[in-house]
């Protein structure tokens, strides 16, 4: 577009009509997806948080089967509650960042039995149980029971950021994009609105390459109608991530089964099993001194090449370790036995093992 055509724009500020224009467009355009129902009508809010704390983090493609597989097991919030928690952690592995996953039980086990399986209707009530901020309580209050709430996501930041052209770099900004924001939301079909910004974000408002030809709100876009719309919102640079490094010490005994050993409870993969290891430091420490603090004696030896995960606030690189020990094989103290059990490796795929110590692993037993 050009620099004339941009003047030409009928620029008007975003408000009422900008709503209309979105909602007319969601009727025709919405995403399909399992937790949706119709325009106009409200969804189950069980079904809404559970999509919502999915979604948290992580993509829609790769939420999907998770949702089902949820869905299908556990298809209300009291047969979530009264699942063992090991269940809900095993069949969450692979959706990272397993505190949500946690929050998740307790927040099924405080609805079922304080609130008689019936989630509270409004934000300020559903941001008071576990796991909910406030993004996903107004996500809730708003698609689920028809609050004007206004849920603010990095994708609503971003499509508010271009609609009202703010300069103001993020994350200072983030208040008075919120504030923005909730100038819009609509008394009336408030989720349907919380969705077509969803979907306006993902799809159309994208981060690199907004499609403003096809937008439905374009003449209403402070952005696209200064040339601005790549260029918002502004970011200051992150920090580059740091680096951790450890060793993990993979025992695997004669008749198959490999020795994992629950992480606390509280801070990363709380509560879930792992490879026992030393701790994960910025300096790696010499290989002879990490083997005193293997599980067991064993002839271990060095698994070729490294195992690296990238976590949200710093990648990770591990060097495995391998030992095969027979059946009456003696944990040291340090290894904390209490917290430690052998799992055969047929049953790998439904403990609550994380992703990254699914690959430490793999990669160990990738030779076997
Ligand atoms: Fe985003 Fe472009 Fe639409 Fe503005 S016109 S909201 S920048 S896609």
């Amino acid at each position: 577009m050009t620099a004339v055509a941009r003047k030409q724009l009928p620029l008007r500020p975003a408000g009422p009509d900008t709503v209309d224009a979105l909602l007319a467009w969601y009727d025709e355009e919405r995403r399909d997806l399992p937790w949706r129902v119709a325009p106009g009508k409200r969804a189950d809010p069980y079904r809404v948080w559970l999509s919502e704390v999915m979604l948290q983090q992580t993509t829609v493609k790769a939420v999907i089967p998770y949702y089902l597989r949820f869905l299908n097991r556990w298809p209300t919030v009291k047969a979530l509650a009264a699942a063992p928690l090991d269940d809900v952690l095993a069949a969450w592995a692979g959706l990272g960042y397993y505190s949500r996953a946690r929050n998740l039980h307790r927040c099924a086990a405080v609805v079922a039995e304080e609130h008689g399986g019936k989630f509270p209707t409004t934000a300020a009530e559903l941001q008071k149980l576990p796991g909910i901020g406030p993004y996903t309580a107004a996500a809730i209050a708003a698609i689920a029971f028809g609050e004007p709430a206004t849920p603010v996501d990095g994708n609503v930041e971003r499509v508010v950021a271009r609609l009202f052209a703010v300069r103001q770099p993020l994350p200072a900004a983030k208040p008075e994009l919120k504030r923005l924001a909730s100038t819009l939301t609509p008394e009336r079909r408030a989720g349907d609105f919380a969705q077509a910004m969803m979907d306006l974000g993902a799809g159309v408002c994208t981060p690199r390459r907004p499609s403003c030809l096809v937008c439905p709100v374009q003449q209403d876009c402070a952005a696209a109608a200064h040339g601005l719309a790549a260029a918002l919102p502004i970011r200051l640079e992150r920090a580059e991530r740091p680096q951790r490094v450890g060793f993990a010490f993979v025992a695997l005994r004669e008749d198959g089964c490999v020795l994992l050993r629950r992480r606390p409870e509280a801070g990363l993969l709380g509560g879930m099993l792992e490879v026992p290891g030393t701790v994960w430091g910025d300096l790696l420490p010499p290989a002879h001194e990490a083997l005193r603090t293997a599980p067991l004696r064993a002839d271990w030896w060095a698994v070729p090449g490294t195992v690296v995960h990238v976590f949200t606030h710093f990648r990770l690189e591990l060097i495995v370790y391998r030992a095969l020990v027979p059946a009456d094989a003696t944990l040291t103290f340090w290894a904390e036995p209490e917290r430690c059990q052998w799992v055969a490796r047929r049953d790998l795929h439904a403990a609550a093992v994380p992703s990254v110590m699914r690959k430490v692993i793999a990669h160990a037993l990738k030779e076997n």
